[in-house]
């Protein structure tokens, strides 16, 4: 044997990382006092314990205090009680606790990184490497957020007491990306760790006591669904930050409905990993094992669908399989494995039962030939093919080390694929011609795109999801938002609708049918029922009649803004031209708007023209501004940009409401229209022909069919309808509190960005009630991510 055979034969030695620190440690504490509340250390209250056990042998580890509801109690009384002090100082405080924080930490980074690898199964090299620095880098980048916050967010203020929870798949990354914004916003918090995996969240409460957090700004308890529940129903927090399962975050957001409670959810993901025929394969190889190999696939964005171009499908294939048969399967504490085991058994059957369901559905599934540990929760990387579109594989999250292949002949079908999931999470596109790179990442569904590359993250660029990936974003500027609340002037408690007006059927052979119609797809179309409402004088008259919406036209009208390419893919710079135009032809009716509005409202002649000048300057402002609210550049430290692109929600639902008839109609739809959405609007149901007499001025402006369609009639149940119907993307509803809460609870369905204004209309003549606030509710934003260099 030469020495060159004698190199390609040689064996991987053991590489162990010692762990004697991380046993002393777990050795020295009483993890039945494990509640870290009000700065003290408690049992929990029930004295009840959960194990935490090593995935790598299922050896017990600890036995962990398991909160109630009582301790949840504790727990916000204690963030409570510490609120004031905290939100009232100074951002430089702030600054120097965090970054005492991230400090404490790094000195304390191998005991982290080796309790990580021990509580959750996750190989050395990556809890060492990536999410210990980065979590780090988390608290010492938001020490900055803490000092910029009245430059950079004007107008805004800490969203008070905070309730996080986390799911095991990155303990303490995900924990940072919770406390770190939170603190800096001026928040107090308290989070809950997922069962499987509390004890980094332990060694950082210790960190926070370390680095005089004051007592209460941070209190972590531990538990499962129970105390999870409690945390979000306790009246006494302001604010919901949840990462984990679609499903959990679900029964979340429809249990917050209605409760005024901020909600950020970033919840599960079946990311697409596209190569073009032009890709560099061996790249895209190593891409794909940091893609869906990384954390054994327990991973949100995880890469899991390889859609792949035909031309190259089978050479591609063949350097995955030799590159899975040498990832290296064995103890997470080894600086060579690759894959460990995953969380729990629990985990690892639910992985093997889809497997199994994948291959009964038609997959092929392939492993390297390995011999897996003895003990653990081992699951061999597996690569399926043949998957079809609609195969448990490629529809579901498996989380686990589990690859569904598919194969596309052109960019467009390339595209359709990527987009055929119900999640939105992140995706990959591997090509060395970066026009086509970027001409699909903009047409992708997904929060974050990585361009030649995958699972890169930074503390300064926002990551979340689109549809059922949830919504919100954590990291930098965008993640800050989650935590501040602007100030919006209130108005008037919305009171429920209560029109006595019954509806009255259209007479088909009438000589004059003078019933306003409804506005859908660029048209005046009848509503489907063909019955109409009566709509009154302030005086108590008749002053004419609207079409009585219905389920049907509210499909209609979604179908119609769905259908509708010309907006969202306008130029800005066409955008603000329409909407300066409609400004336009909205002046030169003015005087029929101000009469109309003395006619239905009875307001004076003076603060009609009033109200019909402040519509015309909002249009004009959101007709300027469609060219200006952009996205940013974000220069993470590694060798890439981050674009942060401002994309349209989609198509909007917007409920008006009965303040302000005229102005707060047009100040809700403007912005929307202005970031390219299209639109769907259920205007006053007390007032409605101010909006219909806008079907004119909105068919002179050169506004494409479908960009703007409006449906009169009962509020209720057409806020109601939208709020259920699964292609709507967005939801706006200023009406009484009781349909704004069903509206947060009927949207569960695909999860669409529901802003209510909690039964109060807003104060629309002020200048608050424009501008930044209202253009963020208008967009995604998508984090792309372009590496450089050779
Ligand atoms: P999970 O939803 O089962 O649990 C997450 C957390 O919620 C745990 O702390 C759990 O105790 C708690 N919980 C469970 N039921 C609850 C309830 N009814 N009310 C309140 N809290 C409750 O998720 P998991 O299995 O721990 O984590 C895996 C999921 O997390 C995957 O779907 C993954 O995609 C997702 N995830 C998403 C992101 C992201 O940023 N988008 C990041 C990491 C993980």
């Amino acid at each position: 044997m030469n020495i060159l055979e004698r190199y390609h034969a040689m064996e991987y030695g053991p590489a162990p990382e010692a762990r004697n620190e991380a046993d002393a440690w777990l050795a020295a504490r009483d993890f039945s006092k494990a509640l870290f509340i009000g700065g003290d250390w408690k049992a929990a209250s029930g004295d009840k314990t959960f194990d935490t056990s090593e995935p790598s042998s299922g050896g017990l580890l600890a036995k962990v205090s398991d909160a109630n509801a009582a301790d949840i109690d504790a727990a916000v009384a204690a963030a409570a009680k510490a609120l004031p002090k905290w939100s009232a100082s100074s951002g430089y405080q702030r600054a120097k606790v965090l970054y005492a924080i991230g400090r404490a930490m790094q000195r304390h980074q191998r005991l982290f990184a080796v309790l990580e690898t021990i509580d959750n199964g996750k190989p050395i090299r990556e809890s060492r490497d990536i999410d210990v620095p980065l979590a780090i880098r988390h608290f010492i980048h938001h020490a900055g957020w803490a000092q910029a916050l009245d430059r950079d967010f004007p107008g805004h203020k800490g969203v008070g007491v905070v309730g996080q929870i986390i799911p095991w798949n990155f303990p303490l990354l995900m924990l940072a990306w919770k406390i770190a914004p939170a603190l800096a916003a001026g928040c107090t918090v308290i989070l809950k760790p997922a069962e499987f995996t509390p004890l980094t969240s332990i060694l950082f409460a210790e960190i926070c006591e370390r680095a005089g957090v004051p007592k209460g700004v941070v209190n972590i308890v531990q538990g499962g669904p129970e105390a999870g529940a409690a945390i979000v129903n306790h009246p006494g927090i302001q604010k919901i930050a949840f990462t984990g399962s679609s499903e959990v975050g679900k029964i979340i957001r429809k249990a917050t409905a209605g409760s005024g409670k901020k909600l950020s959810l970033e919840l599960g993901g079946k990311s697409a990993f596209i190569v073009f025929e032009d890709a560099d394969l061996d790249s895209a190889v190593e891409g794909l094992v940091d893609g869906i190999w990384f954390n054994q696939g327990q991973v949100c964005c995880a890469g899991s669908r390889l859609l792949v171009q035909e031309g190259i499908a089978e050479a591609l294939i063949a350097k995955v399989k030799a590159r899975m048969s040498r990832l290296r399967v064995g103890s997470p504490l080894d600086k060579n494995t690759d894959i460990g085991p995953l969380v729990d058994a629990t985990q690892l059957d639910r992985v093997k039962s889809l497997v199994a369901e994948g291959a009964r559905q038609g997959a092929v599934c392939w492993q390297p030939d390995a011999t897996l540990p003895s003990s653990g929760y081992y699951h061999l990387p597996t690569l399926a093919t043949g998957v079809s579109p609609a195969n448990i594989l490629a529809q579901e999250e498996v989380f686990g080390p589990v690859l569904a292949t598919m194969t596309f002949r052109n960019t467009e079908e390339a595209i359709e694929l990527a987009n055929n999931t119900r999640y939105g999470l992140a995706a990959s596109v591997w090509s060395e011609n970066v026009n086509l790179a970027l001409h699909v990442a903009p047409q992708l569904k997904a929060g974050v795109v990585w361009i030649n590359g995958t699972n890169m993250f930074d503390a300064a660029c926002g990551f979340g999801g689109y549809r059922e990936s949830g919504f919100g974003r954590e990291g930098g500027r965008e993640g800050m938002f989650e935590y501040l609340l602007a100030k919006l002037p209130l108005g008037p408690v919305i009171k429920p609708a209560t029109t006595s007006a019954q509806p009255v059927e259209q007479a088909d052979g009438a000589a004059i049918d003078r019933t306003a119609k409804l506005f859908i797809g660029g048209k005046q179309v009848r509503p489907d029922g063909n019955y109409s409402l009566a709509v009154a004088t302030a005086k108590g008259k008749l002053a004419g009649e609207v079409g009585l919406g219905s389920r049907k036209d509210i499909r209609d009208a979604v179908s119609a803004a769905r259908a509708c390419k010309a907006w969202p893919e306008a130029t800005a710079y066409n955008r603000s031209q329409v909407l300066y135009y409609l400004a336009e032809n909205l002046s030169g009716r003015a005087s029929e708007f101000a009469a109309r509005l003395t006619e239905l409202t009875g307001t004076s002649a003076k603060a009609a023209r009033d109200e019909v000048e402040q519509s015309i300057e909002r249009l004009f402002l959101y007709a300027g501004l469609a060219d200006k609210f952009e996205g940013r550049v974000h220069q993470p430290p590694a060798r890439a940009v981050t674009l942060a692109l401002h994309e349209p929600v989609g198509v909007v639902g917007i409920v008006a409401p009965d303040t302000s008839p005229l102005l707060g109609l047009i100040s809700l739809v403007a912005p929307a229209l202005a970031m390219g959405n299209t639109v769907i609007a259920v205007p006053s149901e007390r007032y409605p022909l101010l909006a219909t007499d806008l079907y004119q001025v909105i068919e002179y402006s050169d506004v494409p069919a479908g960009a703007i369609n409006i449906v009169t009639g009962r509020t209720a149940e057409l806020a109601g309808v939208l709020a259920k119907h699964d292609d709507v993307d967005g939801l706006w509803v200023f009406a009484d509190a009781e349909t704004c809460a069903k509206a947060e609870a009927e949207s569960v369905g695909n999860l669409k960005r529901v802003w209510s204004g909690n039964g109060r209309s807003l104060d629309w003549a002020s200048d608050e009630a424009a501008g930044d606030a209202f253009l963020r509710r208008a967009v995604e934003v998508k984090n792309v991510w372009v590496p450089y260099g050779d």
